[in-house]
């Protein structure tokens, strides 16, 4: 598919500081956008400058949530060169959601080459600091002026992409993570193992209540038994129990991370016993009275990996290998980023090179 460029001619001013970039503030000079239309296909494929949607009032994402997103990074290396970071992987998984909730599905050669234009057009925003990468924001949303419930025959697809900073600027510090048993993220049959947007509105209410005893994120479980471990915040969670290293597996109500798939290769790779299977909360308290509980974290894109050091369940306050950051966690975290940076060789075939 042909990409039209119409460049701005008012570009913004680049932030100075990268050390107060923080995360999904700020946003280049241009956008992708093209438009489906049933019967006709994908059309009118563009970089354009970034500017503001008009939506009709009766648009059916507005009232229905036909929507859905990716989030994937671009990376600077030291030579100034560009890399992503399993794109396709992204793309499969925007695919998977479009299919779940009846939107249109993107082939992998137009969304690569869209991400790679917009991306190498903007290179100059990209921060340079270690941590630090330009986030990229595919969106797709139901664009049919229509109020009956039903599928749309109409979409936009959207990308946007902004310079973030690094998660942690002074360094990992383990977080502090409430079990909750109130309110379920998911439920089998449901859209948990896609990223759309009502996923999220389902988890602010829970994470408000977190955040408001003081805790970093909640962890959810399991919607039928209120039991087994399903994901931390919007983040995989893993355990280092013995010498087992355990995630719940993908049983369509967690998001299939890109990360928790790339920890999986490496953990694997290294020797480490992996094992996809339920952890019950009733397992993760036995281990850790054991002293068993070596290990926690959650993965991510926007993190890699973020330590776990306390969790909270049923008044109970567990602390995790004496609150410090596990060797595991410290060697993934690092591994993914020299992957991601270009600062060592990549066995997997994960960075796609697009600049330099
Ligand atoms: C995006 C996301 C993840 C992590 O996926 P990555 O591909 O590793 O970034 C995990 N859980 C939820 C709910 C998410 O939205």
């Amino acid at each position: 598919m042909e990409i039209e460029i119409i460049r701005s001619r008012s570009l913004k001013p680049k932030p100075t500081d990268e050390g107060s970039l923080g995360f999904g503030k700020i946003f280049t000079d241009h956008m992708f956008s093209m438009y489906y239309t049933q019967g006709r296909g994908w059309h009118d494929a563009k970089i354009e400058p970034y500017r503001e949607l008009s939506l009709d009032p009766a648009t059916i994402c507005l009232h229905y949530g036909q929507m859905i997103f990716e989030g994937l990074k671009a990376y600077r290396g030291k030579g100034g060169e560009i890399y992503l970071f399993r794109p396709e992987a992204n793309l499969k998984r925007m695919n998977d959601s479009a299919r779940r909730l009846c939107m249109a599905t993107v082939e992998e050669e137009t969304f690569l080459k869209a991400v790679r234009e917009l991306v190498v057009l903007e290179r100059e925003w990209i921060p340079k600091g270690r941590g630090t990468s330009l986030y990229i924001r595919p969106t797709m949303i139901a664009t049919e002026r229509a109020l009956g419930v039903h599928a749309s025959e109409e979409y936009l697809f959207f990308i946007i992409v902004g310079p973030v900073g690094a998660y942690y600027p002074e360094g990992f510090s383990p977080t502090k993570i409430y079990v909750v048993e109130e309110y379920v993220r998911a439920a089998p049959g449901g859209i948990g193992f896609c990223k759309a947007a009502g996923n999220y509105a389902a988890s602010l209410l829970a994470s408000a209540l977190a955040t408001e005893k003081g805790y970093t994120q909640v962890l959810w479980l399991d919607a039928v038994h209120r039991k087994y471990v399903e994901e931390v915040g919007t983040s995989n969670i893993f355990f280092l129990i013995g010498d087992e290293l355990i995630t719940p597996p993908l049983s369509g109500t967690i998001l299939p991370g890109v990360t928790r798939d790339s920890v999986i290769s490496l953990a694997r790779a290294w020797g480490v016993k992996v094992a996809e299977r339920p952890v019950s909360m009733d397992e993760v308290v036995e281990a850790h009275a054991a002293g068993t509980l070596r290990e926690a974290f959650a993965s991510g894109t926007a993190a890699v990996v973020s330590p776990i050091g306390q969790l909270f369940w049923r008044g109970r306050e567990m602390v995790i290998g004496g609150g410090k950051v596990g060797e595991l966690t410290e060697k993934l975290y690092n591994e993914i980023l020299m992957i991601q940076y270009g600062e060592k060789e990549d066995p997997f075939g994960w960075r796609v090179k697009i600049w330099g």
